[in-house]
């Protein structure tokens, strides 16, 4: 009830002003895009996959031995970055999420794993419910869009619903995330390109990483749309 009334409320906005560049909210966006030039120009992108593991070295909480990893830009706070996160997870906006999904997937188009399964981190079913759509899966299905690489959101299920850990230490974290998913369906892939939209300690990714092994995946690669500076 409550995502089908923010559905109509979204509608509505479209109708009331079309066309409108999702960031800055005034220019028309450039042509097929959700953004405006300039706001497009502003977008921090990572240059290739060297900066990635770069910007990814210092995530003390990230699995040390993940195969290849691939990011579409920096996350930096109030800036354009955050903006966008906040599109995809907050303002309804499934499209934009594949959008991004395509666009990394088409940035390191001769680099993705042949046979890899594309596995979205995923939300606690209350909270997928409210939101309507796991941006994590809308990711994924950008990225298969381009690469043809399937897609199985059902080897990882989140069971607990615990929300913002800010406050808590990365010990007291990574203790809780060990308990907050786990594995829903067996199966017997070589590879599996984890998905999310942004990694910040790299803890999700790490509690992802370890029910995957445990389930003898062979090799585990990431796929995120933002990385944290
Ligand atoms: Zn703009």
């Amino acid at each position: 009830m409550l995502t089908s009334i923010r559905h109509i409320a979204n509608d509505l906005i479209t109708i009331l002003f079309p066309n409108l560049c999702v960031n800055c909210l005034k220019s028309e966006p450039f042509q097929g895009e959700q953004f405006c030039l300039s706001c497009l120009s502003k977008i921090p992108f990572i240059e290739d996959q060297k900066a990635v593991e770069a910007s990814l070295i210092g995530k003390k909480s990230l699995p040390k031995d993940l195969s290849s990893q691939f990011a579409l830009m920096y996350y930096y706070k109030k800036s354009i970055s955050q903006n966008i996160l906040h599109e995809i997870k907050y303002k309804d906006n499934p499209r934009l999420a594949q959008a991004l999904g395509e666009e990394l997937a088409r940035r390191y188009l001769k680099r993705w794993p042949k046979d890899a399964i594309l596995v979205p981190v995923p939300l606690h079913p209350k909270r997928r419910y409210k939101r309507g759509y796991n941006q994590a899966k809308k990711i994924a299905e950008g990225i298969s869009k381009v690469t043809q690489l399937p897609i199985d959101d059902r080897i990882i299920k989140r069971v607990l619903n615990n929300t913002s850990q800010t406050q808590k230490s990365l010990e007291e974290r990574k203790e809780l995330l060990k308990d907050t998913y786990a594995i829903r369906k067996k199966v017997n892939y070589e590879k599996v390109i984890l998905v999310d939209d942004v990694v910040t300690t790299g803890a999700t990714i790490s509690a992802c990483y370890n029910l995957l092994k445990s389930i003898d995946i062979g090799e585990v690669y990431l796929a995120t749309v933002a990385i944290t500076v």
